[in-house]
């Protein structure tokens, strides 16, 4: 199935000369395992070697290539002295030092009489011209290795710069370059290079700024990468929307009771968003809309309300959640509420075994239950409704297409799908993850929010933190305190994080209990379960906690090392306090040196709790990894991608997609003929399974 052409960008790393087993598991950890991953593996800075001064006019501190002629060695006196290389040239003497090193080596490498060039950062020391440890010792015939413009790749221990260069030139070398995908007048226009030539460029640069953003090969393949994103997601739009909807017209009369029983009125938000729903529901296509609304919004009753629709036009509605937790949150507001009007409402999660699971598929089968809520396990083959018409996904950036598709599959006819999130994004971001999508906002919070106490505190003041939360849980007010986020290793999370629970057990003994990624669902539930009826008064956790959670007696939140955390990722945090009628406060410890991007983006928290004036601050300081996070499940990665810098992109590549599958639908061509096989060759290559699936079926 896969395209001849792309073979090679599939094979393994360990095909490429010169990188055998150990030097192919090192860069699999930083990489990727098969070539495109090596070749997606972008630098992240470059050393300008191009700089060759005389070494009387080498400035201290700069990277510079010498000629020089080696003169004496010095090796050191005794162990801690380092071992000194005398150089010169016809302008000054330079002395090259090495802490430990391997004689023998260093003796074949600068035989004294021979010319050498030397390039590494130079040091003014003691009224010596010197270089510590110098990048490279090249034999002047030998001038070719020494790059003018060297790229310095994200390496891992024991995985040298050397080692992981010369796997991406094999790399480039093994393949061939493909066919073009993109509307040749815009390649044109942008002056863009062939795919392949790009990479050749990006991993060569011929000058300081060739990784610069608004470089065309950077722009080329940032729009690859983004066209196979929108082109996957116009094409699952395509199949999900063109499959006919139904009409769902509720009576209201459920839906009505409900807003009746509520302790409280909805807001505009609300009511708009709701609005926008039910106008979906009536229409005879299928509805594919997303709902924003920051932590807290209220997007939860909507849902409810929109299911309660469904439920008075006779159709089954099903609710997706990420966490048993979530889910089971969720069955314990809905249900409360539910009861009392007379729908019936089960959760099914993977806890869910045996003759229970048997009953709920039942029940589901014959109609008698309203509205599913649940995990992943309601997407599993054999949960069958009879006649599912509304599908609600809650936290829609946890799951991907591939989720929805299946949910959807469920429906007899097309299915009208909501889904909703908490992580507000900047536009740009939302129409390069949902660009398939219709979206909604809801932007006012409710009413009576008592604005939450930001503060950052340097972590030697935990001292004074405890002492501050001794008082607040003596007067009966709980608090999370939530562990550093150790990047892609949730081993030292929950070391951290078990660390500092034992430590705040030394002064709150047994009120205090841990979450985190590594337990048991049913574990993780209990621990929450006695936070939220009060057994526990201090919740520590690792990141887990960052979805949904509600426990409105909650009132203050401990963020360690706030620092390592993405902007939106702290909103988010903050958001679990302030939920309750009491005050909140959120204390940002942060450690004692910072940067002063750091600094801006706690000010940011302190100053505002809007999140979606959050997410644009966020894009614009520290660019688009940080926002999406790196560990959130089902977030398509973009690895080639600056959104800060490339957002113009996005939009064309939508436009482009949109107009490709359009056009297909109307016969022309676009994605059949030469364009199409290329385009096929594009989806194959970043991996976007539905999207070749479904242009493969026609
Ligand atoms: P979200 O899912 O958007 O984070 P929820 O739906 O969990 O937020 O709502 C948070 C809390 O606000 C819930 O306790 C809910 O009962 C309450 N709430 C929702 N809408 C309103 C409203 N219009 N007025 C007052 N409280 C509301
Ligand atoms: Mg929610």
């Amino acid at each position: 199935m896969r395209p001849e052409l792309l073979f090679s960008y599939f094979s393994d790393i360990e095909r490429l000369s010169g990188v055998g087993k150990r030097t192919g598991a090192l860069m699999s950890r930083v990489a990727g395992n098969r070539i495109r991953d090596v070749l997606f593996h972008l630098p992240i800075s470059l050393v300008d070697r191009s700089y060759c001064p005389s070494v009387i006019n080498a400035d201290a501190g700069t990277v510079c290539t010498l000629d020089i002629e080696v003169v004496e060695h010095k090796p050191s006196s005794n162990k801690r002295a380092p071992y000194k290389v005398l150089c010169r040239d016809d302008t000054a003497f330079l002395t090259l030092t090495f802490f430990n090193p391997r004689k023998d080596w260093l003796i074949s490498q600068l035989p004294v009489g021979q010319r050498r060039l030397i390039s590494g950062k130079v040091e003014h020391y003691n009224d010596q011209i010197q270089i510590t440890h110098p990048d490279y010792m090249v034999d002047p015939t030998k001038a070719d290795d020494l790059p003018a413009i060297e790229t310095v790749y994200p390496l891992t221990a024991g995985l040298s710069g050397k080692m992981l260069r010369k796997a991406v030139q094999g790399a480039l070398e093994s393949v061939k370059d493909l066919p073009e995908w993109s509307d040749p007048a815009l390649v044109v226009r942008e002056k863009w290079p062939s795919f392949l030539n790009a990479l050749r460029q990006i991993h060569n640069p011929d000058s300081p700024d060739g990784l610069a953003s608004d470089h065309p090969a950077r722009a080329r393949i940032a729009f690859d990468e983004l066209l196979s994103a929108q082109l996957a997601l116009a094409l699952v739009r395509d199949s999900t929307v063109k499959k006919r909807g139904r009409i769902i017209n509720g009576t209201r009369n459920i839906s009505d009771k409900i807003i009746s029983l509520l302790p409280y009125a909805l807001t505009n938000d609300q009511q708009a968003v709701l609005g926008d729903i039910r106008r979906d529901m009536v229409k005879e296509t299928a509805m594919l809309r997303l709902v924003q609304g920051d932590v807290g919004s209220g997007k939860t009753i909507v849902a409810l309300l929109a299911m309660a629709t469904a439920a008075e036009a006779g159709v089954q509605s099903a609710l997706l959640a990420p966490t048993e937790i979530l889910a089971r949150q969720h069955l314990a507001s809905i249900k409360e509420i539910v009861d009392q009007v007379g729908l019936n409402v089960e959760i099914l999660t993977g806890r869910n075994k045996g003759k229970i699971r048997r009953e709920i598929l039942e029940r589901l089968a014959s109609g008698d239950i309203d509205i599913l809520i649940g995990t992943h396990a309601i997407i599993q083959n054999d949960v069958v409704f009879k006649d599912l018409g509304f599908a609600v996904i809650d936290e829609q950036h946890r799951f991907g297409v591939e989720q929805r598709l299946a949910l959807s599959r469920k429906a007899n006819v097309g299915v009208d799908m909501l889904g909703m999130t908490a992580t507000p994004i900047p536009r740009t971001l939302t129409l390069t993850l949902y660009g398939d999508m219709d979206v909604s906002k809801i932007q006012e919070k409710p009413p009576g929010r008592k604005p939450i106490d930001t503060r950052v505190l340097s972590n030697n003041r935990l001292a004074d933190v405890i002492a501050g939360l001794q008082r607040a849980i003596a007067s009966g007010q709980r608090a999370y305190w939530v562990c550093p986020m150790v990047e892609e290793s949730e081993i030292i999370d929950m070391a951290a994080a078990e660390e500092r629970a034992k430590s705040l057990a030394q002064v709150f003994g047994d009120q205090v209990g841990l979450v985190h990624g590594r337990m048991k669902p049913a574990e993780k539930d209990d621990v929450m379960q006695r936070f939220q009826s009060g057994d526990i008064a201090i919740l520590v956790a690792t990141t887990v906690i960052e979805v949904g959670v509600n426990v409105p007696e909650a009132t203050i939140m401990v963020i360690e090392h706030a620092e390592r955390f993405g902007l939106s990722q702290l909103h988010q945090l903050r958001g679990r306090v302030g939920r309750g009628a009491d005050k909140s406060s959120c204390l940002l410890l942060r450690a004692d040196h910072i940067n002063k991007i750091a600094w801006a983006r706690l000010k940011i928290l302190r100053e505002t709790e809007d999140g979606f004036r959050i997410a644009e601050e966020d894009l614009r300081l520290r660019g688009s990894g940080e926002i999406l996070g790196t560990r959130q499940s089902g977030m398509p990665a973009f690895k080639l991608v600056d959104f800060a810098a490339h957002g113009y992109l996005v939009d064309i590549a939508r436009d482009d997609a949109r107009r490709l599958v359009q056009a297909n639908q109307k016969g022309e061509s676009g994605l059949s003929g030469t364009r199409g096989e290329a385009l096929r060759h594009l989806l194959y290559l970043f991996e976007r399974d539905e999207g070749v699936r479904l242009l493969s079926g026609g």
